[in-house]
């Protein structure tokens, strides 16, 4: 039976058991029925701080997904989204046409993560991005007259988003076990991790050089004149917030440069002052020759996201005839109220400081932290500015991971007031970049009380 209209209306002020009911109707993101059966219900948040609607006072040390970086509860970025809805919430940008806001985000991002990145493409997100920018790769070298230029190749423990291709190129096996087959053409290396390198590293090298090494024997196993490119996070951040050693960047530009393969930065997560900097490439001077972004770039307030391309691809791109187009675009690329909200949400960022706090903020972090590692099960505490893991191992000596007492650990915090997120067995933070000293102790205080009480 079809349900009648009149039934369907605008209420959010339902109570907290009718929402519970209600949502029963929801597929939501990685659904697993028996993790879902008390909801954190969210009302509002203000701050670093979520109201529930049965009454709970949370702290989100993740910044809802790694992404609310100005904080929740800004007051200026709806008046802007409203502002430019009333004028113009949406037309198409398709070639041809093209939104005031939409051509200025463009304009003040250019140069703007490397002086090499002037031309900007907008997407939706995170996983529309990274598609884009594969298929960008691809055609950058079709155009080349190298057609068979289309091997994609990153890392263990990468997260790059959820569409097929996406999830072909996110090294994570359990994204993968019920939706196969893949996209086919991506491989995956072993990640930078210096806490414990799965590749093979020989006795005179870092972790960086086995790292890099481990890349440029994957170009010459593929064959280099099947590489399109390879795919990087500047810091892994669902893969357990994996901060590579500082020689491996460097190595890994050189290697791409001799292979003539292209670059791409994920910066969804790092970008937008995640990591203390404003872009996560930037703490290795980096050149990409494709970065990918999303989440910071609106903080959340609304969908965003999209590539940069070198000024060398952009030439080719525009060399191209007509039967040789660049034929990609959605629906909702350049999104002008998104666009207008992006433009504001960057001017917010620059003006509170917000990337130099969340540098100065992360110090604290990770310093506190790092405190922690006096427990036995904490195995090892990294990151870089608001973007912090905590390792949790069944033993200090063996490594070995603890993902039962690190989902424990999470599930406890939450009890406590304080939102982390288990990512395997690290428990990540990535709380908004205007967070107060007061509020990194407490996720400190909290941390570490919920450790003492698990830790034998
Ligand atoms: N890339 C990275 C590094 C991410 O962490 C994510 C999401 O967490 C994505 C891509 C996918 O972004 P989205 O969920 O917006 O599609």
């Amino acid at each position: 039976m079809i349900r009648k209209c009149e039934t369907i209306m605008l209420d959010l002020t339902l109570d907290h058991a009718t929402v519970v009911e209600h949502d029963k109707k929801q597929l939501h993101p990685l659904h697993h029925p028996k993790q879902h059966q008390d909801p954190l219900v969210v009302e509002r948040a203000e701050g670093v701080w979520l109201y529930t609607t049965d009454g709970r006072k949370v702290l989100d040390g993740m910044a809802g997904l790694w992404n609310v970086n100005i904080g929740y509860g800004n007051q200026e970025l709806p008046e802007v989204a409203a502002e430019q809805m009333r004028k113009l919430a949406f037309t198409s940008n398709f070639v041809g046409m093209t939104t005031p806001p939409s051509a200025e985000l463009a304009y003040r991002m250019a140069g703007m993560a490397h002086p090499t990145l002037n031309t900007t493409f907008f997407t939706s997100g995170g996983s529309e991005s990274n598609d884009t920018a594969f298929k960008t790769a691809r055609y950058y070298w079709r155009r080349l007259g190298k057609p068979e230029k289309v091997k994609i190749i990153s890392r263990q423990g990468a997260y790059h988003g959820i569409t097929v291709a996406a999830t072909a190129a996110t090294g994570i096996p359990r994204y993968h076990t019920m939706f196969g087959p893949l996209t086919p053409g991506f491989s995956h290396i072993p990640a930078p991790n210096p806490y414990r390198y799965t590749g093979d590293i020989q006795p005179h090298e870092t972790v960086g050089q086995a790292a890099a090494r481990a890349l440029e024997e994957e170009i010459l196993r593929q064959g280099p004149e099947t590489v399109a490119a390879f795919i990087a996070e500047p810091i892994q951040g669902v893969g357990g917030v994996i901060v590579p050693p500082d020689d491996y960047f460097p190595l890994v530009r050189a290697i791409c440069d001799k292979y003539e393969v292209l670059l791409i930065v994920d910066e969804v997560i790092c970008g937008f002052g995640r990591t203390g900097l404003w872009f996560g490439q930037h703490h290795w001077e980096l050149r990409p020759d494709i970065m990918s972004f999303a989440k910071g770039v609106t903080s959340g307030y609304l969908q965003l996201g999209g590539i940069q391309i070198s000024d060398a691809i952009r030439e080719v791109i525009d060399a191209a005839p007509p039967e040789e187009a660049w034929m990609h675009g959605y629906t909702y690329s350049g999104h002008a109220a998104a666009c207008a909200v992006a433009l504001k949400n960057l001017e917010i960022l620059e003006r509170e400081g917000l990337v130099e706090n969340s540098r100065v903020m992360g110090e604290r972090l990770k310093g506190g932290l790092s405190k922690l590692l006096d427990f036995n099960i904490v195995g090892d505490v990294r990151g870089r500015g608001l973007l912090c893991g905590v390792e949790i191992v069944k033993d200090k000596t063996t490594r070995e991971p603890d993902l039962a007492k690190a989902l424990e650990i999470y599930n406890l915090c939450l009890a406590r007031g304080l939102r982390t997120r288990n990512v395997g067995n690290v428990l990540a933070f990535s709380p908004p970049l205007s967070i107060t000293a007061e509020e990194v102790d407490l996720i400190v205080d909290i941390l570490g009380g919920v450790i003492d009480s698990v830790s034998e």
